[in-house]
């Protein structure tokens, strides 16, 4: 990693993202990009009607990708909208799928200027993946990609995420 793009500070939140003063929350989204339920229905509800119809015009997102909008009337003024990978079991890809969702995230809040972010655990709601090895792939990602970002947040929706953020950071 070169010395002008050191690592982001990483910190846990607990709550709902849709509140985090930050300049860009991410979105743990499906591949229509047109709403569900989770944490992509929290944000909907919350950016308002705009936020959907802005997504239309995007095309979808394919698993692993992200792609950035305003965020409306959320606080935060993007949302980086990536689409996890659905647990399987583990032996169709689901863990370079779930990194390169970071990674990719941190790519478009680069493209936007943005230099605080704060992200669900992508994957672990409805999509199935276990909430330990996901945390850990977010820690090591985020730790490992050269980014303009100077905060991480890692916003945990229940005491089982925090325990297992807590665990990852401690690695
Ligand atoms: P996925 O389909 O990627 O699994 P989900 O929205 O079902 O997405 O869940 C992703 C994570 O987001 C889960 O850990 C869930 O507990 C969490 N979550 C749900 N609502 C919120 C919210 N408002 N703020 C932060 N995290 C949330």
């Amino acid at each position: 990693m070169s010395s002008d793009r050191p690592s982001p500070q990483l910190e846990l939140a607990v709550g709902d993202i849709t509140l985090e003063q930050v300049d860009a929350i991410v979105n743990a989204a499906n591949e229509t990009l047109l709403g569900g339920g989770g944490v992509d229905g929290a944000i909907h509800r919350a950016a308002g009607p705009e936020l959907l119809e802005h997504c239309r015009i995007l095309g979808g997102c394919p698993t692993g990708q992200a792609k950035v909008t305003p965020g409306f009337r959320l606080v935060a003024r993007w949302v980086i909208h990536t689409v996890g990978p659905i647990w399987h079991g583990g032996d169709r890809g689901e863990s370079e799928l779930l990194a390169s969702c970071y990674r990719e995230s941190l790519a478009r809040a680069d493209e936007v200027d943005a230099r605080s972010v704060a992200f669900p655990a992508i994957s672990t709601g409805v999509y199935g993946y276990p909430i330990a090895p996901a945390t850990q792939i977010a820690v090591e990602t985020v730790r490992s990609t050269p980014t303009t970002v100077e905060l991480v947040r890692f916003v945990c929706f229940n005491d089982e995420a925090l325990s297992a953020y807590e665990a990852a950071l401690a690695d």
